[in-house]
């Protein structure tokens, strides 16, 4: 079973001026030795049953020198000064503590930071508490960071700080342990931050964060069955509420903490419950009850030699007996309780006690008295006033800054996650940028090729549809507009042109014998070696059949006529296959001048086509110039005949 730790550490003397928050545990670290962890979880729920078993082991042990019996007896002395803190035997606990960090000296060792916790934790006192700070911080920065010892050292400096009244230091040390505890799993110091924290926060007069804290720690105990602590914890819930003026509330709170002390035997919790509840009373005029319950404490405080508690019980009946006209009891009781001006109080508290001093005095009509009561009472007041608000300011500064923080990380954390969800979303539209830039060039590329195929394909169909497939010359459509446009050229830049058609002789002869392959491969070798032997600008192209037009721009009838002789010998060279032996292949051509009296293209070709007809009828491999005074309805009456 885990207790809560710091439950026996309570200092009841103090709380019940609710000035100091509990003292922390060394046990927030647990011993490393199981048999001393037993012991350690018995000391909250009975410190002296607890005291007389380690004393009896101490003694047994005391014999033992090996290194395990003095780790052992180390373990033991840091339970015992444990033991002695929840008893507020203070000087006990120094002894013990010391006797114990003779033994175990490593600073890394459980039980030397447990002996160290306890010795700095019974330090009262500005300067004691401040060497004690400085022993933990220097053992915390030992410590690995983040490790459970050291969560459990700073909270304890967290303590101090309080302790040392500056709420404002130790709210941000205990926040920041809190937090520290958050991130890991240490549960039992994250309860521990958390009760030392609530009462920071009471302190600070922030009841419901104060409220929630406590509640998490009665969660807590109740979870963990420790009931010492869980009756502590209803007592802190019970000031909150009284704080917050909640009597009724506070007095359901003191009442559980009562049953839980009656159960626990603990009488001193017995106490300070009865004048919790007392206290509550008078704030509800039930006066009758609080007597009696301010009674009971007192006889408990009295027998237990517990001063302060005494006097605080004294100052409630003193108020009891002021509140049902007894000025003169109320007076006496009242000079007891400030027969040290309150030097021997807890500061935040002698105020209240001179004023209501001033006004019992003023009841039994001792003015003079009254009037000093009152203005020892508006000094004191003044001046605890100015010191916490300004420790109340400073811890409110902390605070905000400790608050701030938190909040900058988490908008540090929104705008981290923002800015990486809004790069996801750059990266995602950029990725989607590129592919559209890829699929849009690709597309561009492919509009291309198929636009150059296109282009290409026109072209070829064009060609296609223009040139002789055979012999690669232009074919009969595209030849005649060729031929009318170097014929209006020629007209208009008053220059001479010819045409002539050139006919294969017995072409019928050469394909039966030689083959209509052999055939095809003369008319190929007219094209080729005539369209080489010709000027470039002469056209040349295949009418139909074996037949071929031929145009030449700028040439005379006598240039034409020697062009045509060139060709008409060239075809000699035509190779022929064996089948062929015998034959030759030779044409014929018949010639026309552009004369001024040539209607059109059509009537020039027909000139040359009735030329070709005299150069067949002469007897073939002729050039033969068409007539001068030629008719071409009687050349086509003649070609009609030959045909
Ligand atoms: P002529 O001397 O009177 O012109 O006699 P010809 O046999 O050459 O005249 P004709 O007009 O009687 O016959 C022409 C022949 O040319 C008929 C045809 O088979 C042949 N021919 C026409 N075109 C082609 C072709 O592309 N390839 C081949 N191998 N023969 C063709
Ligand atoms: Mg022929
Ligand atoms: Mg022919």
């Amino acid at each position: 079973m885990t207790l809560f730790r710091h439950s026996g550490r309570i200092s009841w003397v103090l709380l019940a001026w609710f000035v100091m928050p509990p003292a922390a545990s060394a046990m927030c670290i647990p011993s490393p030795d199981p048999a001393i962890r037993s012991i350690q979880s018995q000391v909250p729920k009975d410190a002296a049953k607890a005291l007389t078993l380690i004393r009896a082991k101490l003694d047994a042990q005391s014999h033992e020198t090996g290194a395990g019996s003095i780790a052992f007896l180390a373990g033991l002395y840091a339970v015992q000064a444990e033991a002695y803190e929840i008893l507020e035997l203070s000087a006990a606990t120094r002894t013990a503590a010391t006797e114990g960090l003779k033994l175990a000296t490593e600073v890394h060792d459980p039980v030397h930071l447990q002996l160290l916790s306890a010795y700095a934790e019974s330090a009262f006192g500005g300067a004691a508490i401040a060497a004690a700070i400085t022993t933990i911080e220097a053992a915390r920065l030992a410590q690995a960071p983040g490790s459970a010892a050291g969560t459990c050292l700073l909270i304890t400096r967290g303590l101090l700080e309080n302790r040392e009244d500056r709420a404002d230091l130790a709210i941000v040390t205990l926040t920041q342990a809190y937090r520290a505890t958050l991130s890991s799993t240490q549960a039992e110091a994250r309860m521990f931050a958390a009760s030392v924290l609530s009462i920071v926060m009471r302190s600070m007069g922030d009841y419901p964060q104060a409220l929630a804290l406590n509640k998490q720690q009665i969660d807590w105990d109740v979870a963990h069955h420790a009931y010492l602590s869980l009756s502590v914890s209803h007592f802190m819930r019970g000031q909150i509420l009284k704080l917050m003026g909640s009597y009724p509330d506070a007095v359901v709170e003191y009442f559980e903490a009562r049953k839980l002390s009656v159960q626990l035997g603990d009488e001193q919790g017995v106490a300070y419950a009865d004048q919790g509840i007392c206290g509550a009373h008078v704030e509800l005029d039930e006066f009758e009850a609080a007597q009696q319950e301010c009674a009971g404490a007192m006889q408990i405080f009295s027998a237990t030699h517990a001063e302060a508690a005494v006097k605080e019980v004294r100052a409630l009946l003193a108020r009891i007996d002021l509140r049902q006209g007894r000025p003169g009891a109320a007076l006496v009781t009242l000079n007891g309780v400030l027969d040290q001006d309150g030097a021997d109080l807890p500061p935040l508290h002698v105020p209240e006690l001179f004023e209501l001093r001033a006004r019992a005095n003023a009841a039994m009509h001792k003015y003079r008295n009254a009037y000093n009561d009152l203005h020892e009472y508006i000094e004191r007041h003044a001046a605890a006033n100015a010191a916490e608000r300004y420790r109340q300011d400073g811890a409110l500064r902390a605070r905000f800054e400790t608050d701030r923080e938190i909040e900058r990380n988490a908008s540090l954390q929104r705008e981290l996650a923002l800015s990486r969800e809004q790069s996801q979303r750059q990266a995602q539209q950029l990725r989607l940028n590129a592919i559209v830039v890829v699929v849009g060039v690709g597309v561009i590329a492919l509009l291309i090729y198929f636009l150059v195929a296109n282009f290409r394909y026109r072209q070829q169909l064009q060609k296609l549809a223009s040139q002789d497939g055979l012999t690669g010359l232009p074919n009969r459509r595209r030849t005649a507009e060729l031929a009318l446009a170097a014929m209006q050229n020629a007209r208009a830049a008053r220059l001479p042109l010819a045409v002539a058609i050139i006919d294969m002789d017995h072409f019928k002869v050469i394909n039966d014998r030689c083959g209509h392959a052999a055939g095809d491969h003369v008319l190929r070798e007219f094209a080729r070696a005539g369209g080489a032997a010709l000027h470039d600008t002469d056209i040349l192209g295949r009418w139909g059949g074996e037949e071929f037009l031929l145009v030449m721009p700028g040439a005379t009838l006598e240039v034409a006529i020697a062009n045509l002789e060139r060709l008409r010998t060239l075809v000699f060279g035509i190779k022929l296959p064996a089948s062929g032996a015998g034959l030759r292949v030779s044409v014929s051509a018949g010639v026309a001048p552009l004369e001024s009296n040539v209607k059109s293209l059509d009537d020039l070709i027909a000139r040359a086509d009735s030329a070709l007809y005299t150069a067949k009828n002469d007897g073939r491999d002729l050039v033969r110039v068409a007539d001068p005074a030629y008719v071409t309805g009687a050349h086509a009456i003649r070609r009609v005949q030959r045909q």
